[in-house]
């Protein structure tokens, strides 16, 4: 049987913000943003009946949250999903603001890094089992995610220079319970978000955000098959001594030596050799893990063989080059820096083609593992397998009876409930602590006590229309 996880992904947002021409600094730009969800819900942190998370943290960044996923590819459609929630968002807050005789622009970027070097996160959860020992997955993920960057880095081109990370070169420890500060591989704060005697929350906080689905997948695919030979027992390759040093190493050749915990040389590109060796057998074809391996495969042969390999780096990296050839450019001309930059842009253009060259990328080379038409979906409607539809369905409910109401990951409640004998408010607070769970009884019977079925229906904008 195939064993089952939960996924999800948090990305912050680059956002730039302009009136007439004129750019506004950055937390005013993340406050214009995100006014029309103040308006309405007068927070700038909450979760969407799509079964997601916004959030505008205090560095300004926009946040989304996916919901809990229960397979990569839906991850693929809840992540597509949030860059149009935040397109919507945008939109609403242009509206907004030409009301208020303002000639404001939003453009989003998904990326790791700002011209000026600054960088933010995107970090992935994976829910392991409380039995499993976090110092065995650590051994099994460090020398793997040191040298994941081959498959997913989104490649960074500044000043002339190519690293195939943009998160690379900023990580500062292995294993850590900070985020922001010591800037870990791993996260190690247990907040499980679920019935903490059953179940942890992995928390991988080293990777850079890819625009292109396929690598997208892959990673999470590649990471799972390492997670369930983790879970089965045995040993790991033999990783770097010094995984920081190495990743820095490999961030600007994944060919080159370093010294290995046997004595020996390890590179990027023969770590994830062995790590492809190693989980051949966790290969399952009645999942994304068969087809996941085959093209993790295929990405390391292509790689090896120099042809086009589908990861996000090799791709940015092509194409910048081509440019910088057919246009005759010094390797260190900043036109090639602002093309690293547009790789990542989401939206259209006026000219109703998509302005992110990734974008463009995926549309005419790119593998797709959703369709445009689940993306759509995943706006409106949480995934089908979690309890993030639990989630939507209740948040659908209060929202339409406009109810006073407050959600988390695990756990709803709401405030303003007629009261058993008739005199209210009550309040009702239901636990969801079963990610895995996608219909709670108790919760059917509180959308019908909040005296409005859900409206699960099409939304004009971010901002759910008046119930
Ligand atoms: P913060 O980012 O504010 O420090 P946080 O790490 O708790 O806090 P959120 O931004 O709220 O993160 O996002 C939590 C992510 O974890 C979401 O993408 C969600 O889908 C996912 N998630 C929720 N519950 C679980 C679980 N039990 N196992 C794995 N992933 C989960
Ligand atoms: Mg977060
Ligand atoms: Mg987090």
């Amino acid at each position: 049987m195939a064993r089952r996880r939960i996924y999800g992904v948090e990305t912050e947002y680059g956002l730039v913000a302009t009136v007439d021409g004129r750019r506004l600094p950055a937390d005013e730009a993340g406050t214009r943003l995100f006014a029309p969800v103040a308006h309405r819900h007068a927070t700038t942190n909450l979760f969407h009946r799509a079964g997601g998370r916004l959030y505008l943290d205090i560095g300004a960044h926009p946040e989304y949250a996916t919901p809990e996923c229960a397979s990569a590819s839906d991850l693929v459609t809840a992540q597509r999903a949030g860059d149009a929630l935040l397109l919507a968002l945008a939109a609403d807050a242009e509206a907004l603001e030409a009301e208020e005789g303002r000639a404001t622009t939003f453009r989003l970027v998904r990326n790791n890094v700002d011209p000026y070097g600054n960088t933010w996160g995107s970090h992935e959860n994976y829910l392991v089992g409380r039995s499993t020992d976090p110092r065995v997955l650590s051994d099994w993920l460090v020398p793997f995610l040191v040298s994941r960057l081959l498959v997913g880095g989104a490649g960074h081109w500044r000043r002339g220079r190519f690293a195939l990370s943009q998160r690379g070169d900023v990580l500062a420890d292995v294993v850590s319970n900070q985020t922001t500060r010591s800037r870990p591989l791993i996260n190690t704060r247990d907040e499980p978000h679920a019935d903490p005697e059953r179940h942890r929350r992995l928390h991988v906080i080293s990777g850079d955000t890819n625009c292109l689905e396929h690598p997208m997948w892959l990673v999470v695919v590649a990471t799972e098959l390492v997670l369930r030979r983790a879970e089965s027992g045995g040993t790991p390759p033999v990783g770097p001594v010094d995984p920081l040093g190495a990743l820095r190493t490999w961030n600007r050749d994944p060919d080159a030596g370093v010294a290995s915990s046997s004595g020996g040389v390890v590179t990027a590109r023969g770590l994830q050799r062995a790590y492809l060796a190693a989980t051949q057998d966790q290969a399952d074809d009645a999942d994304e893990t068969g087809p996941g391996w085959r093209a993790w495969r295929d990405l390391l042969d292509a790689l090896d063989a120099g042809r086009p390999s589908g990861a996000e780096w090799d791709a940015k990296r092509r194409t910048i080059e081509a440019w910088r050839d057919r246009h005759g450019l010094a390797d260190a001309d900043p036109r090639l820096d602002a093309l690293d930059l547009r790789w990542h842009e989401l939206g259209l253009g006026a000219d109703g083609q998509p302005r992110g060259l990734a974008a463009r990328f995926q549309a005419r080379h790119g593998v797709r593992h959703t369709t445009d038409a689940a993306v759509v979906a995943a706006t409106r409607t949480a995934p089908g397998e979690t309890r993030a539809r639990v989630r939507g369905a209740l948040l659908a409910a209060a929202q339409d009876a406009r109810r006073d109401h407050a959600a988390d990951w695990s756990s709803f409640e709401v405030r303003d409930l007629p009261g058993p004998d008739g005199r209210g408010p009550a309040t009702v607070r239901l636990e969801l602590p079963d990610p895995f769970d996608p219909a709670v009884p108790e919760a059917s019977d509180l959308v019908s006590r909040m005296g409005a079925e859900p409206r699960l229906r099409a939304l004009g904008g971010f901002v759910p229309p008046p119930g």
